[in-house]
């Protein structure tokens, strides 16, 4: 799994925050589609779309990209399937039917294949379970999560009921810090006083304002993700690596 970006809103050298898992080599599932982030996955897989996009929520710097996203796919054979919330599915519709993009007798979603999730989905036959997080009006933001192997929160101040309860099989754990919280997001002191030393032991720190945050970081002992940082999603419990795709006939 890599970070394509590890930025907030308006971190634009530090990129917006997206990450690409991979299986076997190749591309598997995109998470979070910003601005810039259709620049940085074909830097490091040129002329080429990621087969699928989880969306967390639908802040600009999260979906800023799917505009481009429509036209790189619609010129080419790709059909990208974009996971979203069932709940965000009228605001994703909403805005990217508002700009108009599909011309001619087309829709947008004969390009983009939307698939709307509750609690849990298949992508390629692995189940991903979403739970709510807490970014501004409930049930706007999701968390993506592969129990054993990573959780990745989105946008969200510090969800301790998710992240202590259904986060428990030593997975690794991406999430939202800067180094002040806001009422939108977590900061280093909520990363104290909210988790468990188990927790923090196993969190990776991402969406945060500039470069220079990581030294605050490094004091205070909390990891953190830097642009281009790949991590290895091996089965906390086997050591297993994440996904095996089937061998077909
Ligand atoms: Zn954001
Ligand atoms: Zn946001």
């Amino acid at each position: 799994m890599t970070f394509l970006g590890v930025g907030n809103a308006r971190a634009t050298s530090l990129g917006n925050s997206s990450i690409i898992i991979e299986a076997d080599a190749k591309p598997w599932l995109l998470v979070d589609c910003g601005f810039d982030t259709l620049d940085k996955f074909q830097l490091r897989y040129p002329n080429s779309l990621p087969p699928a996009v989880f969306i967390t929520h639908c802040h600009f710097d999260h979906i800023g990209g799917l505009e481009q996203l429509y036209f790189l796919a619609r010129f080419s054979d790709k059909r990208p399937v974009v996971y979203i919330s069932h709940l965000l599915v009228s605001t994703l519709v909403s805005v990217l039917g508002n700009t108009l993009i599909a011309e001619g007798r087309e829709n947008v979603w004969d390009v983009l294949n939307i698939v709307p999730v509750h609690n849990s989905f298949f992508h390629q036959g692995t189940k991903l379970y979403v739970h709510p997080v807490r970014h501004h009006v409930p049930n706007s933001a999701f968390s993506l999560h592969m129990p054993g192997y990573f959780f990745y929160s989105g946008d969200t101040r510090p969800i301790p009921e998710i992240i202590h309860h259904n986060v428990n099989n030593n997975e690794i754990i991406f999430h939202d810090c800067g180094i002040k919280g806001n009422p939108s997001h977590t900061g280093l002191d909520d990363l104290r006083r909210e988790y468990a030393p188990n927790v923090l032991n196993r969190l990776v720190a991402y969406h945060y304002a500039t470069a220079e945050d990581g030294l605050h970081f490094a004091k205070q002992q909390i990891a953190y993700a830097q642009p281009n940082q790949t991590f290895e999603l091996n089965n906390a419990a086997t050591n297993q690596a994440l996904i095996t795709l089937p061998q077909r006939a």
